[in-house]
C-alpha cells in the first residue's frame, strides 16, 4: 500500500471522531516562518503553545521568498497574528548543496537542464540565513512596525531555541 492511500485510510478514522466546531474561521496569534525538515512538525510541543494559536509557513530553509512575505501580510492584516517568529535550525538540508550544484546535478541525472537555474535558497550560515530574514520582513512596509519579529535556531540535538540577533 502506498503511503498516500494509508493516509486516506487514516483520514477515514480520524473523521469519525472529528470535532464539526474545528470548522469555524481559525484566529491565530503568532505567525511561525520554519523550514520543511520534519524535525519541525510538531510546533506546539516545540514552542509550548497552542495549535490554534499558531499559524505556520513552511518553505525549505526556510526562505522568505516573495511568496512568503505575502503569506506574512495576509496573515498579520487579514487572520489577525500580531507577532512573527522566523525559526531555523541545525543540520538543515538546505545547508548540504548549493543551487548551482544542484541545478547541475539535476540537469544531468535527468537529461533535462530546462528548468535551470531554479532556485533553490540554499544557504550556508543559519545564523546569517535568520539576520536577512528579520531584515527582510523587518523592512516591509506592509509589516506593521509593532509587530515584533524574531528570528531564532532550533538546535536539533538538543530541542533549544537560541535567539538570533540583529548586529
Ligand atoms: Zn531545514
Amino acid at each position: 500500500m502506498s503511503i498516500i492511500d494509508k493516509a486516506l485510510e487514516g483520514n477515514r478514522t480520524y473523521a469519525k471522531t472529528y470535532d464539526p466546531t474545528m470548522g469555524k474561521p481559525p484566529a491565530p496569534k503568532i505567525a511561525v516562518v520554519t523550514c520543511m525538515d520534519p524535525r519541525l512538525s510538531d510546533l506546539p510541543a516545540i514552542l509550548g503553545l497552542p495549535r490554534a494559536d499558531l499559524d505556520v509557513i513552511r518553505t525549505g530553509g526556510p526562505a522568505v521568498t516573495e511568496d512568503v512575505l505575502g503569506e506574512l501580510v495576509v496573515s498579520n492584516s487579514v487572520l489577525g497574528t500580531r507577532e512573527i517568529l522566523l525559526l531555523n535550525h541545525t543540520g538543515c538540508g538546505f545547508t548540504t548543496f548549493t543551487d548551482a550544484e544542484l541545478n547541475e546535478k539535476l540537469s544531468a541525472s535527468t537529461g533535462d537542464p530546462s528548468p535551470a537555474p531554479m532556485r533553490f535558497f540554499s544557504y550556508k550560515d543559519p545564523e546569517e540565513n535568520t539576520r536577512e530574514q528579520i531584515k527582510k520582513v523587518r523592512s516591509h512596509p506592509w509589516i506593521a512596525k509593532d509587530v515584533p519579529v524574531r528570528g531564532f535556531i532550533f538546535d536539533v540535538d538538543t530541542g533549544r531555541l537560541r535567539e538570533v540577533k540583529q548586529v
